[in-house]
């Protein structure tokens, strides 16, 4: 599914967030140490080798809503944006600090000037954010920055499951 704001088209595709390779940057769920682990930040570092945490670890330690740029390394795509989400009930207030990881994420991108972006569901997995009140949050961040973007063109949010894709679809149905 796919929807244009002004000149950015925002889409969500099942998926698997290291193999986008018409992208230009994807979004790492990170840690804050900047390193391997599980999840999405395990897969993109096993995918990119052992030079992206080499290059990623001394950007650290990063806080909550806080995001870093890197090269791709082995990766198809020119960069990784970490971003720390909140760990649900813990960081707050979560729904600012997930914001915040979708804005500076994007701001690093256009900065850098990506084209095209992928985001994973950034706090969903380890970090317990429900999905259907992240995937509202992210939409909606989206959406409000799409407009200040000057390289940006292309949103993409690649989810794992199906239930997943059909939260952020409906929330990207239901944004005005
Ligand atoms: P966090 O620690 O921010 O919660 P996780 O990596 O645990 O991050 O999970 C974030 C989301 O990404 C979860 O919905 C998880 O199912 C999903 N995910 C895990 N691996 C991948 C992958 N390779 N590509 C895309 N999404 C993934």
């Amino acid at each position: 599914m796919k929807r244009k704001f002004g000149s950015v088209t925002v889409e969500c595709v099942l998926g698997d967030i290291t193999e986008q390779p018409d992208v230009d940057a994807v979004v790492n769920a990170a840690n804050a140490r900047l390193e391997t682990g599980g999840g999405v930040a395990g897969a993109i570092h096993r995918a990119a080798g052992p030079g992206l945490a080499a290059e990623a670890r001394p950007l650290g330690p990063i806080r909550p809503g806080e995001a870093v740029i890197t090269g791709g390394h082995g990766l198809p795509n020119g960069f990784v944006i970490h971003a720390l989400g909140p760990v649900y009930g813990q960081d707050r207030p979560e729904e600012e600090l997930l914001a915040a990881c979708y804005r500076n994420s994007l701001a690093l991108a256009d900065e850098n000037g990506a084209a095209s972006v992928a985001f994973p569901a950034i706090s969903t997995g380890i970090f317990g954010y429900p999905v259907e009140e992240a995937a509202e949050v992210a939409l909606r961040t989206v959406r409000d920055e799409a407009g200040d973007l000057r390289n940006v063109r292309l949103i993409r949010f690649v989810l794992f499951g199906q239930k997943d894709l059909e939260a952020h679809e409906r929330a990207l149905a239901t944004r005005s």
